[in-house]
């Protein structure tokens, strides 16, 4: 194999498609070829930064074996694969537990690995952060099983017991997936908020019980008609300036609050107000091996069907101008890139 194609990130807002080698897999790595990419929240912090440096983006992503780096077995030519977007050093205490995102030296699939991401042709993983894809999983599912685990950790880290009320604060691919697990998981109430009309009926599609949008209504009263009283629960999904305090502000007291969006900002909060109710805060990042098994497992199964989620698929020359599409206000779910279809 000698090129393929990459989205190339040069700058702020700055990504062509360029011919690219494809890169060699070494000891312990797969050249996986990509079948399909999801756009990630964090994708847009990356391109809208300053700092932003020659990279290939896109870490959620399925596809199947081009070729074995030296040394593998538990995979062969072809088969159907996806893997954590990381490849740990395989020695510390967080990658032996298979939590390879805390491990000091990990790399970055599609965030810090030089040219390494899933906006391309191809792309180096790590053969242990890759599972095989169950029969009934496609491409397109497989991409999804990156946010799934995200959303996995954030409902497991919320302790949920039965008769507790759910808030969920954003109806992005986050909150969708938390959506998709609280109702999986047997929650009762599932309350989502969030100002994009498209988005609160995915929300609805995939198993909230009631949806609220916050540009027309104090989420705080919304939740007393339709709950009863303040949630027992919040997960934020948002990741803005002020989302924090509006989680607490939500929560009942003695309740427990998930933070899972990604804060860049530097924000001062209003630390009284959990500190009067007692709240239990957790900030929840990413994900472990066991969230993509269990992810995986569901999906084979049937018992989660997050397909909905899925509104748009675009084609690699198609990328630039979504991602531009996508830093203005919008109504989209997960999109989809295939980039082994150059043009749409
Ligand atoms: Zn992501
Ligand atoms: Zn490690």
């Amino acid at each position: 194999m000698s090129n393929m194609h990459a989205a190339v990130l040069h700058g702020r807002h700055h990504m062509t498609i360029e011919e690219v080698n494809v890169p060699a897999p070494g000891p312990g790595e797969i050249l996986l070829k990509v079948e399909r990419a999801g756009i990630c929240g964090s994708d847009l912090h990356i391109i809208e930064s300053d700092s932003a440096q020659a990279a290939v983006l896109g870490h959620e992503f399925a596809g199947t074996v081009a070729e074995l780096g030296p040394g593998i077995e538990r995979f062969k030519l072809n088969d159907g694969i996806c893997s954590l977007p990381m490849i740990g050093c395989g020695r510390c205490v967080h990658c032996l537990s298979g939590d390879p995102a805390h491990c000091p030296t990990t790399r970055m699939i599609g965030m810090n690995m030089p040219r390494n991401g899933a906006f391309a042709e191809y792309v180096i993983v790590g053969e242990k952060e890759t599972f095989l894809l169950p029969p009934g999983v496609d491409a397109a599912l497989g991409a999804l099983v990156e946010p799934l685990a995200v959303g996995l950790k954030m409902v497991e880290a919320v302790h949920w017991k039965p008769g507790e009320t759910l808030a969920v604060l954003g109806a992005g691919p986050v909150g969708l997936a938390v959506v998709v697990w609280a109702r999986a998981l047997g929650f009762g109430d599932i309350v989502v908020s969030d100002p994009v009309q498209a988005r609160r009926e995915l929300a609805l599609k995939l198993g909230a019980t009631a949806v609220c949008d916050p540009s027309c209504e104090e989420v705080a009263g919304f939740c007393e008609r339709e709950l009863g009283g303040a949630p027992h629960l919040v997960i934020e999904c948002i990741g803005r300036p002020g989302s924090l305090d509006l989680a607490c502000a939500l929560a009942r007291s003695g309740g427990r609050v998930v933070i899972g969006g990604l804060h860049m900002h530097e924000e001062s909060t209003r630390r009284i107000v959990p500190f009067l109710k007692e709240l239990k805060i957790s900030y929840c990042m990413m994900y472990e091996a066991r969230h993509f098994d269990y992810t995986l497992k569901m999906l084979a199964q049937g018992r989660i069907n997050p397909r909905p989620m899925i509104t748009h698929e675009v084609s690699l020359s198609e990328l630039p101008a979504t991602m531009a599409a996508l830093a203005q206000p919008n109504a989209f779910g997960k999109i989809l890139v295939a980039p082994g279809r150059l043009r749409s």
